[in-house]
C-alpha cells in the first residue's frame, strides 16, 4: 500500500523523474513505475506528510506542512471525492480523474507551484483522460 496525499495524486500524473534531489526523484520514481505497471496497487489518502515527502531533501526549504499545500490537498481530495484514510486502488483514482478533472484544473489548484510552467501536469491529465495512464519515466 502506497500512502499519498491529495496533491501528490496530481504530481504523479505529471511526473517525468525530474524532483527536489536525486533521492527524492528515485523514490517518486519508484512509486510512479508501480502505480504505472500495477494500476490495482492500493493507495491510502493521507493528511500530512507522505510517502513522497519522506524523502524531500534537508537542505531545501521544507513546504510539506505549509498551509497552501494543505489546502491544494483538500480541493484535490473534494475533487475526487476522497477523504483521509481512505484506500482504494490507483485504477479507481484515475477513473474518479477522468471524470471530475480537467487540465485546465491545474493552472487554478496548483497556480503557485513551481513545476506548473513546465506543462507537465496538465499533460498528465490529459494522458488519464484520453485512458492513456501514467507516462513512462523520461530522466532519472
Ligand atoms: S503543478 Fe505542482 S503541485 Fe500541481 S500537480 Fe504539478 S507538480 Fe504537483
Amino acid at each position: 500500500m502506497i500512502k499519498l496525499r491529495g496533491h501528490h495524486i496530481f504530481c504523479l500524473l505529471g511526473y517525468r523523474g525530474i524532483g527536489y534531489s536525486k533521492e527524492y526523484a528515485e523514490n517518486m520514481t519508484a512509486v510512479h513505475t508501480v502505480l504505472r505497471q500495477r494500476p490495482d496497487t492500493l493507495i491510502q489518502i493521507m493528511k500530512g506528510p507522505d510517502h513522497l515527502c519522506a524523502k524531500f531533501p534537508d537542505d531545501q526549504p521544507y513546504h510539506c506542512e505549509d498551509k497552501g499545500i494543505y489546502v491544494r490537498d483538500s480541493e484535490i481530495l473534494k475533487r475526487l471525492g476522497l477523504k483521509f484514510g481512505d484506500v482504494l486502488p490507483w485504477r479507481e483514482i484515475e477513473r474518479r480523474i477522468r471524470i471530475e478533472v480537467v487540465p485546465s484544473d491545474i493552472a487554478v489548484i496548483c497556480e503557485t507551484c513551481s513545476w506548473r510552467p513546465y506543462g507537465y501536469c496538465e499533460q498528465g491529465v490529459e494522458r488519464i483522460i484520453d485512458a492513456t495512464g501514467l507516462q513512462e519515466v523520461e530522466h532519472n
